[in-house]
């Protein structure tokens, strides 16, 4: 079958792979009728050193269960299912407290241990914990939505509940990505009465404004907070969603939640040390968030999706073939679009 594997910085290939196959009795096989690139998937494309034997990319997919191992009991073949990006049993402690990232047999996608879902078809261990079984005749049109339930909306639902938005609060997003947008629409859904998005790209903020956005800060840096403090009337938002991952975001964050507010971060973080612990400290601003335990939400997010209550495939702006995988990857990275469908 082929796949895309990533060599090092810039280097992704469509390349022929063995045959994604059941290894484990607990473990599915998926045919992949659609993928997508995640900013997170940016992070090595920008940054991987090179290797000689690449790295299977891909966490988020709908497919089809084309076989399942012995102990699979709640799956069949020919279900149509969204893949969380992180697998997990579903019956561990972890699980059980909702937090399936930490499962303890638990793991990713798109790592070396499991392969990743940009390709004709992905092995999913821990299969019946692991995957969801969508509404035979799901629509067509919805597909591109509960594609955002395998990643992106769920962990914008994930930054959101974490930074305690809510009903009255005022919430700021930190970055325009597929997931910030989702966070617009997380916490907008959660109730909050004042919706800042941090952000500067143009088709990005007209999609915000169409999931709810109030308001918009193109400022960076000191600017940008002294911007959302003007907005807030003067002490900064209750709740933070911090969508990027980089210090400075992280920084600016910190700097614009209002005293006991809380800064919800989902951005992969690439920096050592939580910054700004200092103003942290002195407004009892609460860190939190983390991977966020999409297969938790499902359950939650899936009826407004069914329903047409939230709409979050309008993230996806481009829809490519695998074979054009790699200049995807070229097109998200140079901003050019922001968020990648691929339909193998
Ligand atoms: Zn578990």
């Amino acid at each position: 079958m082929r796949a895309a594997v990533l060599y090092g910085a810039g280097d992704v290939r469509i390349e022929s792979v063995p045959d994604a196959r059941l290894i484990q009795p607990t473990d599915a096989l998926v045919a992949v009728s659609r993928a997508c690139i995640c900013g997170s998937d940016l992070w090595p494309y920008n940054l991987m050193e090179p290797v000689e034997t690449g790295r299977r990319m891909g966490h988020e997919a709908i497919g089809v269960v084309e076989a399942v191992g012995a102990d699979v009991r709640t799956l069949k073949v020919g279900d149509v299912v969204v893949m969380p990006f992180a697998y997990s049993d579903g019956t561990c402690v972890f699980c059980h407290e909702g937090l399936h990232t930490s499962c303890i047999h638990g793991g990713f996608f798109g790592t070396a241990e499991v392969a990743g879902a940009q390709a004709e078809a992905v092995r999913v261990p821990q299969a019946d914990g692991t995957l969801v079984v969508l509404p035979v005749g799901a629509e067509e049109a919805l597909m591109p939505s509960l594609l955002t339930l395998s990643d992106v909306m769920g962990t914008g639902h994930h930054a959101a509940v974490t930074a305690k938005a809510g009903p009255g609060k005022r919430v700021a997003v930190v970055g325009d990505g597929a997931v910030g947008l989702c966070g617009v629409i997380a916490a907008k859904r959660l109730g909050a009465e004042q919706i800042i998005i941090l952000g500067r790209h143009p088709d990005r903020i007209a999609l915000a404004k169409e999931f709810g956005v109030t308001d918009v800060v193109s400022e960076r840096g000191e600017e940008a907070v002294e911007r959302v403090r003007e907005l807030t009337g003067g002490s900064g938002v209750h709740s933070v969603l911090e969508c990027v991952g980089t210090d400075q975001a992280m920084r600016t964050a910190i700097a614009i939640a209002r005293p006991g507010g809380a800064v919800g971060r989902v951005g992969v973080p690439h920096y050592e040390a939580i910054p700004a612990s200092e103003p942290a400290f002195y407004n009892n601003v609460t860190v939190s968030g983390g991977p966020a335990p999409v297969r938790a939400y499902i359950g939650e997010l899936l009826p407004d999706v069914l329903k047409g209550r939230i709409e979050p495939g309008h993230v996806f702006d481009r829809v490519i073939s695998l074979d054009e995988v790699p200049d995807g990857y070229r097109a998200m990275n140079e901003r050019e679009s922001i968020k990648v469908m691929v339909k193998p």
